[in-house]
């Protein structure tokens, strides 16, 4: 949009005295320093995404080779694919009178088969950063993804569009200039895929902790101090183990989560034995792997102790009618006397008289009939109305015996009524 007020005339003029022809050094740096060059392989050949040649895959070695052509050292991917696209931002610092301005590049690298690596560089973003805010001279974003349409000019995204406008950078460009209220507090050359704004909040609140992870250059431990400092606070002992050893994690939230791990299974966080794997996903993984196998474990344990809890219960409200059966011709019905038969009945008949606790349903009974001892159907009584309610087979559908079965079950009702009243009896 034009610039209107004071502020966006005054950026306008600012924007036009920043540093000129940053762009090609911008795109040197990030081709030599920042971008993986790829090779793409197939399982005999593979062709450099340099310089588009083909040569014989013999030479690749633990997937890196030396292209005989241009002499890239390539990091090979396996894939039959023939063109392949990478883009992402390098970040640019500059001061202007009292603003940090921060200027985003995209670099756009398409590399086709046959042919040179086609590269592309453009300035997309200028964020002018106060202490506790940013103004934006940007191009202009589609679909809410990266702003490299239309001209640079003063905006105001909508709430959703934002973070549009505040990506994270692969790297900051080593001239960067920051004001001295940043650069005295380690913001200097390169600190990698960190966004300014979230360190600035930081450092303008004097964190200690987020400094020297700055000044170390610690970007993955720095990244989440910047978004849960409380992490690092608590594993900050830890964290200096790292810092002496010189160790930087390959992924913030892996490490505290792999921390967090050994913690857990009681392993010393303060011995670089643990706390610095050479293979961070490895040793993330192996504890993973172990502490679903133990929660796997402890939740049978939980569901036996549950059970013997429910079995009890079901022992003093319905122990009375236990040892009740009635027979007729090779038809047998009888009271569920444990848990586990309600487990049975509830899976072979695939209902759910185990899942929605019918052995803890008050005034009801369940009975289960069987015919040559293979269950049939799973029958309800009403202990208050001397009712069978219901009586179910597979898939809570009537079987071929149910009407033999309900027919036993009321002949026999009574039987049930005298447990009931010598039980009342008795007491
Ligand atoms: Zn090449």
């Amino acid at each position: 949009m034009k610039p209107r007020t004071k502020l966006q005339h005054q950026l306008v003029q600012y924007s036009s005295w920043l540093t000129p022809g940053v762009d090609k050094k911008i795109l040197n740096y990030a081709l030599s320093d920042c971008n993986t060059k790829l090779g793409f392989s197939t399982s005999k050949t593979y062709w450099c995404g340099v310089c588009g040649n083909s040569h014989s895959a013999k030479d690749i070695v633990k997937n890196e080779t030396i292209c005989p052509s241009c002499n890239s050292e390539l990091h090979i991917l396996e894939t039959k694919k023939r063109k392949f696209h990478e883009s992402y931002y390098i970040a640019f610092a500059e001061d202007m009178f009292e603003y940090q301005v921060i200027r985003y590049f995209h670099i756009d690298v398409n590399y086709r088969k046959g042919e040179h690596w086609k590269t592309n560089v453009l300035e997309c973003i200028q964020q002018y950063h106060t202490d506790n805010d940013f103004h934006l001279i940007s191009r202009l974003t589609h679909y809410g993804d990266t702003p490299i349409y239309g001209p640079m000019e003063v905006r105001n995204p909508g709430y959703y569009k934002q973070y549009a406008y505040n990506p994270y950078p692969s790297a900051y460009h080593p001239e960067s200039v920051f004001l001295e209220q940043y650069s005295k507090k380690g913001c200097q050359g390169d600190f990698g895929n960190i966004r300014f704004d979230g360190l600035k909040r930081q450092l303008n609140f004097n964190c200690p902790k987020t400094e020297t992870l700055l000044k170390a250059k610690q970007t993955q431990l720095l990244k989440v101090a910047i978004s849960d400092s409380y992490k690092v606070s608590k594993y900050w002992n830890t964290v200096k183990i790292c810092l002496r050893n010189n160790y930087n994690p390959i992924d913030g939230g892996i490490y505290f989560d792999y921390i967090e791990l050994l913690e857990y299974f009681q392993k010393d966080i303060r011995n670089s034995k643990f706390v610095c794997p050479k293979d961070l996903h490895k040793a993330h993984n192996k504890l993973v792997a172990k502490k679903r196998k133990l929660d796997k474990k402890l939740a049978i344990a939980e569901q036996k102790r549950k059970m013997n809890f429910d079995q009890k219960q079901y022992e003093i409200e319905k122990g009375k009618f236990f040892g009740l059966k009635f027979k007729k011709g090779n038809l047998t019905i009888k009271v569920l006397e444990t848990i586990q038969e309600f487990i049975e009945e509830s899976e072979k008949h695939n209902h759910c008289v185990y899942t929605n606790k019918y052995y803890a349903k008050q005034g009801s009974l369940i009975l289960s009939a069987r015919v040559n001892n293979v269950l049939k159907e799973t029958v309800e009584i009403s202990l208050k109305e001397m009712i069978v309610t219901q009586s179910r087979g597979y898939g809570n559908k009537a079987s071929n015996h149910h009407k033999e079965i309900v027919e036993l079950v009321n002949e026999n009702l009574h039987l049930i009524q005298e447990r009931i009243l010598s039980l009342s009896q008795t007491a």
